[in-house]
């Protein structure tokens, strides 16, 4: 199967290459030219399977060029025990008869970024290999957390790679550094940069557009890349949990053959509801994707209106992980919803670099509401939904987990539409403890690790072993840089 990119259908290549290169060298995203179908049938089939066996279902109907056999060994190693802490990787859990939560953060930083970057390393090393890449690829990350620590987790010890990451020394959370600065791998590095997040992204941004550096690294046997969310070896495995969860509502006879689900997304990048829309594509009977956002509501009112519109104040939220005012993800929605126009997407991402805003048409205008529904949630509203999950259901969630309930809640209250609806939960609570006890009206808060210990005696949920275990760990990484220092960060790793 060829990827085409969505600013010009006639720049082809194939899987491998698009895992390889990551973005069309029109700047434009890689996507497949033909979406497999996933009918009924299909869907009876997988019903009966592990997940990792669902993986090489749907994964090898997208990637040609790929043995069933290489797919089993990397779905074995990435979701397989030892890595998850949940046997069946992705649970549905249910709440009540028409509302269910897939939890996608039973992976090893106990965020839903493992789902994605748990494989995402496979792909990558197999696609460089297929396309007689000779040289080791060093993976550069700026994180403001969440991300950082899951491509870590991804690539340690993963052959012909390297990763380094770069976090802001006082943008990150005590644990989210912990788990960083503790992370074990040979081919590993962490390095905390003087600033804010920006100051280490535009760094590592820098790092991207050095010609000279590139040279000596290649003389060195290294190329340099990003793990970044728009890769489509990002975006394909998480198609796969959709698929997963519908199947696990059928085999436990939730809904019937057939039956129409909903789904609510926490939306920050646009990726994890765009694998739900081509899950949707193929033949999975979902009805409405539900984009919930939080303060930072660009995806909403675009949705609503047809206009997105980026030039807007940014809010840092209790939601950090969708304090975002460019999802990128979303000009793949374009791309579909547009009928493929890849001139008038190029159109729109002029406009959006040029002015910060684009109007879409009326024909996407009427696809984009038939297709999605959207609403916000402000921190008020965050609390208010943790607390109650907690007080009504005994169900504790994280405060991404609780913005899309918020929004499901305002949505049926709206619409009046009962359908049986499947929340995406995307983080342990145990991530966000502060913002969670705070909802939880717990307001002596112990420092450092030993806030999870009190989330745990305050509501009896024990903390997840990849979290628990931080308190053994050694540290390993501790160097400070500035910004001007990074490049030399990346030198003295690729020696
Ligand atoms: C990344 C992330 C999101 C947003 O997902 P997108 O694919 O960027 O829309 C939501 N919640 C958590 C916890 C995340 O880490």
């Amino acid at each position: 199967m060829n990827y085409l990119s969505t600013r010009n259908k006639d720049l082809r290549m194939s899987a491998s290459q698009a895992i390889a290169k990551g973005l069309a060298p029109d700047g434009g995203l890689l996507t497949p030219a033909v979406l497999p179908r996933l009918p009924i049938s299909s869907v009876e089939t997988m019903k009966e399977m592990s997940y990792q066996q669902r993986v090489v279902y749907i994964m090898n109907s997208f990637l040609e060029g790929f043995a069933a056999s290489e797919l089993t060994a990397y779905a074995a190693e990435a979701y397989g025990g030892g890595k998850f802490f949940h046997e069946d990787v992705a649970p549905v859990v249910k709440l009540n008869d028409n509302t269910y939560c897939l939890e996608l953060w039973h992976g090893p930083t106990c965020a839903f970024k493992d789902m994605a970057l748990q494989m995402l390393p496979h792909l990558l090393t197999a696609s460089m290999e297929k396309n007689d890449e000779k040289k080791t690829v060093c993976i550069l990350v700026a994180t403001s957390g969440d991300t950082g620590k899951a491509a870590l987790e991804g690539f340690r010890n993963v052959d012909k790679t390297k990763i380094l990451v770069f976090y802001p020394k006082d943008g990150v959370s005590e644990i989210q550094e912990l788990q960083m600065v503790t992370q074990v791998g040979g081919n590993v590095g962490v390095c905390s940069v003087m600033g804010n997040f920006d100051d280490a992204q535009t760094g590592v941004k820098t790092i991207f557009a050095n010609e000279e550096l590139a040279q000596i690294l290649a003389e060195r046997g290294y190329f340099l890349s990003s793990a970044n969310s728009i890769n489509w070896g990002r975006v394909l495995p998480q198609i796969v949990y959709y698929a997963s969860a519908y199947c696990d509502l059928l085999k436990s006879d939730a809904i019937s053959k057939g039956q129409q689900i909903n789904v609510c997304v926490p939306t920050g990048n646009f990726g994890n509801i765009l694998a739900a829309y081509y899950a949707r594509e193929m033949g999975i009977p979902i009805k409405t994707l539900i984009c919930a956002s939080n303060h930072n509501n660009v995806l909403t009112d675009f949705i609503n209106t047809g206009t997105y519109d980026r030039n807007r104040t940014f809010y840092n939220t209790i939601s950090p992980s969708m304090d975002i005012l460019v999802s990128s993800n979303l000009e793949r929605m374009l791309f579909e919803l547009s009928g493929r126009n890849d001139k008038l997407v190029r159109d729109y991402m002029g406009q959006l670099a040029e002015y910060g805003s684009y109007r879409v048409d009326s024909s996407i205008r009427t696809k984009l509401r038939q297709t999605f529904s959207a609403g916000c949630c402000d921190d008020d509203q965050t609390r208010a939904m943790i607390a109650r999950m907690w007080k009504e259901q005994s169900y504790l969630i994280d405060p991404h987990t609780a913005v899309a309930f918020h929004v499901l809640d305002e949505y049926r209250k709206n619409t009046g539409d009962d359908t049986v609806t499947v929340t995406v939960s995307t983080a342990s609570p145990f991530k966000f403890c502060s913002s969670v006890l705070a909802a939880l009206g717990v307001k002596d808060q112990k420092p450092g690790i030993e806030i999870l210990d009190q989330l745990t005696q305050f509501t009896g949920v024990p903390t997840p072993a990849p979290l628990a275990g931080l308190k053994n760990r050694q540290r390993r990484f501790n160097s400070v840089v500035e910004k001007s220092a990074m490049e030399n960060c990346v030198l003295e790793m690729l020696k």
